[in-house]
């Protein structure tokens, strides 16, 4: 069973100051995963975590993750800039950005971050741009074909655009070499959301196999391996979790079996995990308002797909546990809906539930990572709060709701119109 990781008595308390809808993080959920992923990957001296900022570009939950030892990994200018304000720099980035536009590599050089490249053409481009090539690299594979553990096909590669082909990273290894770099790295992402210990162990494996490769047809020692993002995490009630600590031992495993008799053995474990982090420690809070009985029984709330996309994108399946309800059964049928003129606008589809009541608070699960940073402006409809839940069960806003004012101030229109939008 799913737990919601806050009470409807609490939310009521918080309600009374910050209006629904509004996501809630879990600090101590947060800081407690993050130990337990550096304690499965503790057997490798050098282990680092570098959190995706994309899934949860807030800065106080940038600092909490960088307070229990992660980097960031970064692809754009805004996350590069929100890593600096942090006080989040040099090789504490990680920057992993593709179709790259060249002010964001002189950003990122300047911040002396690990420059991701991923594709054969951004050497020369990197080179023009900054003038030289920086001492570390770090390069991205992608293998084509599918992505396979034991016959069952994960992902297919080849029709991402990301990364390059094996014949264009021997070639490269070789060129940054002449180039005087120093220190190497291998990068490929194969797989999204996988729920399976097996993924980081059969990514490793492949990963660690061409560095031994690269050792030994280019003279170039790997000296880190970033296994990137890709670990799921249970949205379902019924999937069963990965288990961090199997994952850390599988890859352990597959270092003693490959990287060390390839006389590579002081390789440094890299990961840039962003659902895994923060995923399962962050909710979206929101409130019914309506329901409406036609061909289905529709119960509305007062949050939309702006607020949380996933759902209306990919059809994502968010589990949602009705405050307070938890004991009930579920024995109605629901569409939840948000107001956005889009029937795809639905938080769940033919979801049992407990009854609900106008007022009753809905907590969706597994909203803290790839959430709230996937919202948009559509209808005019506008950002919801952030708010962070401390270990000591009180409450900080991190950010505050856009404002109507705020979605115009970018308009350029006459200034009647203006002074009217920005007044109301
Ligand atoms: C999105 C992304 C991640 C994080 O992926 P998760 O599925 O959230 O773990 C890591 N690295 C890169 C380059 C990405 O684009």
């Amino acid at each position: 069973m799913k737990k919601a990781f806050i009470s409807l008595e609490e939310v009521k308390r918080i309600n009374e100051t910050y209006p629904t809808p509004f996501y809630l993080y879990d600090e101590q959920g947060i800081r407690e995963n993050a130990r337990a992923l550096r304690e499965a990957f503790s057997w490798n001296p050098g282990f680092r975590e570098y959190f995706a900022v994309k899934a949860t570009p807030n800065p106080s939950i940038l600092r909490i993750l960088h307070e229990e030892g992660c980097g960031m990994d970064c692809s754009s200018m805004t996350e590069l800039m929100l890593s600096e304000a942090c006080g989040i720099r040099g090789q504490d980035i990680m920057f992993s950005s593709n179709d790259t536009p060249p002010e964001e590599y002189l950003f990122a050089e300047k911040l002396g971050a690990i420059i991701n490249l991923d594709d054969f053409s951004n050497i020369e481009e990197l080179k023009e741009c900054l003038g030289h090539i920086p001492e570390t690299i770090c390069l991205r594979f992608n293998p084509g074909g599918y992505f396979r553990i034991a016959n069952t096909i994960m992902d297919n590669p080849q029709d991402a655009k990301y990364g390059m082909t094996e014949e264009q990273l021997f070639e490269a290894y070789r060129i940054l070499k002449g180039y005087g770099v120093k220190n190497f790295g291998i990068h490929a992402f194969l797989a999204s959301n996988t729920v399976t210990n097996e993924y980081y162990p059969a990514l490793a494996r492949q990963l660690f196999q061409l560095a031994a490769r690269v050792r030994t047809e280019c003279g170039v020692d790997i000296s880190f391996v970033n296994l990137s993002g890709g670990i799921g995490i249970a949205y379902r009630p019924e999937d069963s979790p990965n288990d961090i600590r199997v994952i850390g031992e599988g890859v352990r495993r597959a270092y003693e079996e490959i990287l060390v008799p390839a006389g590579l053995q002081n390789v440094r474990i890299f990961t840039e995990l962003g659902r895994f982090m923060l995923a399962p420690f962050g909710a979206l809070l929101s409130k019914v308002i309506h329901f409406k009985d036609i061909y289905k029984h529709y119960a509305g709330v007062d949050a939309c797909a702006v607020n949380l996309m996933r759902p209306a994108m990919y059809g994502a399946y968010h589990h949602i546990t009705v405050l307070g309800k938890e004991n009930l059964p579920c024995e109605h049928m629901y569409d939840v809906t948000g107001s956005l003129c889009e029937n795809n606008d639905k938080f769940a589809v033919d979801r049992m539930l407990p009854m609900l009541e106008k007022g009753d608070y809905l907590f969706i699960h597994d909203a803290g990572a790839h959430g709230f940073a996937m919202g948009y402006n559509y209808n005019g409809k506008l950002w919801c709060a952030e708010l962070l839940l401390r270990p000591d069960r009180s409450v900080r806003l991190i950010r505050r709701a856009q404002t109507a004012a705020d979605y115009f101030a970018t308009l350029d229109v006459d200034e009647d119109v203006r002074d009217y939008l920005l007044k109301h």
